[in-house]
């Protein structure tokens, strides 16, 4: 990761994939996606399927280490395909150095503040204390593949998938400072 620019810029604009994962992009946001792409020179450098806020990635970190050696977990906040802050919840898995479950009472008090004209709940985190950062075979198990964003939190990376029909895939994304 490179030193963060000014205030509102990019500072990593398509995060490249794995070897060996398809990155999946999705139709454009519209413009103003489009415009926050831009580098400095102008010219348009992908289009990125997520912009997430800079705290977010710091917290989501935060959190991981917080929990370790156990998972951390919680919900991911937002309008949209924009990501601006994360719920943590309790892990109340029986197992939680290797499986996650989000406390249900903060995942119902989520949507209820969603409804209620707070941010909306765009999906769900949580970290693999030692492994990568990729759905497991319990994750594409307990997968509801409604469309929602999981972030995986493993080895000081972080990546965000799609929980689609057909499996998870890999997403693009922005990182906004300010
Ligand atoms: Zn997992």
């Amino acid at each position: 990761m490179t030193s963060r620019p000014a205030k509102c810029s990019i500072h990593s604009a398509v995060i490249p994939a794995k070897a060996g994962i398809q990155l999946y992009f999705e139709d454009p946001q519209g413009e103003k996606l489009d415009s926050r792409l831009r580098g400095n020179d102008g010219v348009l450098q992908g289009v990125a399927v997520l912009t997430i806020e800079a705290s977010v990635m710091d917290a989501l970190l935060a959190e991981t280490s917080l929990a370790h050696p156990l998972e951390c977990c919680g919900i991911l906040l937002g309008e949209h395909n924009h990501i601006t802050a994360i719920q943590p919840a309790a892990n109340v898995h029986p197992q939680p150095q290797t499986h996650f479950e989000i406390d249900p009472q903060t995942l119902v008090d989520a949507h209820r503040a969603g409804r209620n004209g707070g941010p909306q709940v765009l999906g769900y985190y949580h970290s693999h204390p030692t492994t990568v950062p990729e759905p497991s075979a319990t994750d594409a198990a307990m997968a509801a593949q409604d469309g929602s964003i999981w972030a995986i939190i493993g080895q000081g990376e972080i990546i965000f998938w799609r929980d689609r029909n057909d499996g998870f895939a890999q997403l693009s994304y922005s990182i906004l400072d300010g």
